[in-house]
């Protein structure tokens, strides 16, 4: 079928209204458009958990920096509505900024993320994620879902959009979605469609330091870093903006068990991030 599109947060109301009377479950991604199979794996989970789904696309101005890429954010409407009909996706919202910005982007209230939002991404985007959680916190409250898929490509963005939930006391059971990669481990990505074959080839750099980092978890945490940094050593293209290792929700170095290994770094122009989930042995230690 193909899904309804609603512009604007009445014509949202609408499109929704007879799940509303009828209290069907809507199931809700959240994206930013230039839908890969990243995307669609986030929509395949949704179709399991609602009886809607409803899909929302929108470049978030307020989540890019000074000299960030938002004007070039890869954009491409008809191909994502394409997807979502090929998804069996019912709504989808694709707001204007004035929309979703009724006092101006730079105006009207804002959603901190605190201290673990100065963190990792945060330390090179300083105001990524009060961007993210505004906006986030906005789609929520217009979309009402039982459930939100995020993920967890974007880790510390999960982390925060659980904590804003929390806090906020939000209605809505936020469901994380393994990466899909590549066959050769490259995480999908929007901001692919940027790197030149060469950059692609050195953008693998990411995904094997931390595959490599996975391998040595029975070393312990030293040993993860040591062979995640060992990788990268060996591409000096890749401008490595941080690789660390912490625990699952990003509060404290792991001494032990589950952890996450998370990387960041500049391929030419181009900004990518990726992580993996392991387990650390602590035995090998030093
Ligand atoms: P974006 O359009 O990049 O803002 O992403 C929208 C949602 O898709 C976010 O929850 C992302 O974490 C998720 N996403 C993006 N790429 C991937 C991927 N390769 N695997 C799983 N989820 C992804």
């Amino acid at each position: 079928m193909i899904p309804s599109i609603a512009e604007t947060v009445a014509e949202l109301e609408e499109a929704l209204m007879p799940s509303r009377l009828a209290m069907s479950p809507v199931a809700y991604v959240p994206t930013m458009g230039a839908l890969h199979d990243g995307h669609g794996a986030l929509l395949q989970t949704a179709r399991t958990l609602g009886d809607v789904v409803v899909v929302s696309i929108f470049v978030n101005p307020t989540q890019f920096g000074d000299g960030e890429d938002f004007g070039r954010y890869p954009r491409n409407l008809d191909a994502d509505l394409a997807r979502c009909e090929a998804e069996g996706v019912d709504v989808v919202f694709v707001p204007s900024a004035e929309e979703m910005y009724p006092f101006g982007i730079d105006g009207g209230p804002m959603v901190d993320p605190g201290e673990r939002g100065t963190i990792l991404e945060g330390g090179s985007r300083p105001t990524h994620f009060r961007g993210v959680l505004t906006v986030v916190c906005k789609l929520l409250s217009i979309v009402r879902p039982a459930r939100a898929i995020f993920g967890e490509k974007d880790y510390q963005q999960l982390v925060l959009i659980r904590d804003m939930v929390r806090t906020l006391f939000l209605s809505v059971d936020v469901v994380g979605a393994p990466i899909v990669r590549e066959l050769d481990g490259l995480a999908l990505s929007s901001r692919n469609a940027y790197l030149t074959a060469p950059e692609r080839q050195q953008a693998l750099a990411l995904s094997r330091a931390l595959y490599a980092g996975r391998d040595a978890a029975d070393g312990g945490a030293a040993a993860v870093l040591r062979a995640a940094q060992a990788v990268l050593d060996t591409v000096p293209e890749v401008d490595v903006d941080y690789l660390a290792l912490t625990d699952p929700v990003l509060e404290a170095p792991p001494q032990k068990g589950d952890a996450r290994l998370l990387v960041a770094g500049r391929v030419g122009a181009t900004r990518l991030i990726d992580n993996v989930g392991l387990t650390l042995d602590d035995a090998g230690d030093d």
